[in-house]
Formats: structure tokens, C-alpha cells, sequence
């Protein structure tokens, strides 16, 4: 009878403690959202991180530093303001200071990832943007920034990128020997132009081994 007792009990405080979380919507939508992309080979190790807006809050919660986004639950994310200050979690992402200016500027921005994945960071680090060779990547890649290589958490790295998107048009940043930012609206834009970018750069990759990439252009 103890046991049933102590288990009811645990199962009372247990679901409690569940639904007292904060912010658990968007928590629950971050997790899942980075373990997408995890499966779909846009991150690999605990490299790159992901965040999410609150609305109307002035906050964002992102992946915590050390961990896979394969892996995220609710103790390895964290709760930060526009300007930086951890409300809640551990040590954020090193990149966690970019993703504060963006959404601090760019009031279109709701979700916003920076990933490794091999065919972007290959361009980026020959020192090119992927070019829109297709015709569903002009809207996002005719317009993209790109900067120099500096160390991961330096002021230059930041001021860079967050200077690129005060232009509203930039989605997609790419960053020498480093990787790639991107932004969307809420999550599921971010997942699709995230693909989009690994996808062109693939494909434009492969055209760079039949020839010479061209853009495309509408007529
Ligand atoms: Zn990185």
C-alpha cells in the first residue's frame, strides 16, 4: 500500500513539476525542431546551435554549449534576454550573442540556427557565397553576406554578422573556415531554408565538377 502510495505521489509532483516548466511550448518545439535537423545530417557532434523567440518577451531560448542537438532536452537549453543575460540554464552556446543582436534588429526573425554542414562551409571557406543556381534558392541565396574568419566569440565575428543583418533581406550569412548563419521566420522556415542552403550548395558543387555554376536568373 506504501509503494502505491509513494508512487501516486511521485506521478502527482512528477507531472507538476512537468508543467511548471517555462516557456514550455517553445522548449518542447526547440527540442524537437534541433533533433530534426540532427536527423537530417545538419549537425553533427555538438557542433552549431539552434534558439527560438519568445514573442513579446524579449527573450530566447537556445541550445546550452557542450551538447548534441540530437540529444536536447529541457536542462540543456537556455533561457537568455535579447541582451544576453542567462534568466535561465546553463552556459549558453558560444554563438549566443549573435543570435541576441538578431533578434534584436530584425523584428521578421522568429528562429535562428549556425551549423557546420560540409558543402556550405566548403564554399564559405573559399571564401564564396553559394550561388542560387536553381530556381527555388534565388529568393533566399540572391542575397546573402559573407565575413572573414575570425575565432568563435570574438567582437569581430560578432559585429559582423550582426551588421549584415540589419539588411532585412538577409536570411543566410556564411562565415570563412567556420560554418553558416541562418534565420527564418518561426522554426519550420528555418529548418526548410536551412536544407535549402546545404541542398544549392551540393548542387552547386556538383555543377562546379561539369563546368562553371550559373545563376539562375528569372526571366
Ligand atoms: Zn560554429
Amino acid at each position: 500500500m506504501k509503494k502505491i502510495i509513494l508512487l501516486f505521489l511521485i506521478l502527482i509532483f512528477g507531472c507538476t513539476a512537468q508543467s511548471d516548466i517555462e516557456y514550455k511550448e517553445y522548449k518542447d518545439q526547440l527540442i524537437e525542431t534541433a533533433k530534426r535537423c540532427y536527423d537530417r545530417q545538419l549537425f553533427w557532434g555538438s557542433g552549431g546551435d539552434i534558439s527560438v523567440k519568445i514573442p513579446g518577451a524579449g527573450k530566447f531560448i537556445v541550445k546550452s554549449t557542450g551538447y548534441s542537438l540530437g540529444s536536447l532536452d529541457y536542462d540543456r537549453v537556455t533561457t537568455m534576454t535579447f541582451d544576453n543575460e542567462v534568466i535561465e540554464g546553463k552556459t549558453p552556446s558560444h554563438e549566443a550573442p549573435i543570435h541576441g543582436n538578431i533578434y534584436k534588429i530584425r523584428k521578421d526573425v522568429g528562429a535562428i540556427l549556425h551549423m557546420h554542414t560540409p558543402y556550405s562551409t566548403a564554399w564559405a571557406t573559399a571564401g564564396m557565397k553559394v550561388p542560387p543556381v536553381t530556381q527555388q534558392s534565388v529568393k533566399l541565396l540572391s542575397k546573402c553576406g559573407i565575413v572573414k574568419y575570425h575565432p568563435v566569440g570574438s567582437n569581430e565575428l560578432i559585429e559582423e554578422i550582426t551588421d549584415l543583418y540589419k539588411d532585412t533581406r538577409i536570411k543566410v550569412v556564411f562565415m570563412e573556415n567556420h560554418g553558416v548563419f541562418v534565420v527564418g521566420k518561426d522554426l519550420e522556415e528555418l529548418l526548410n531554408n536551412a536544407e535549402l542552403v546545404e541542398n544549392t550548395a551540393r548542387i552547386a558543387y556538383l555543377l562546379k565538377t561539369i563546368g562553371t555554376p550559373k545563376e539562375f536568373k528569372f526571366e
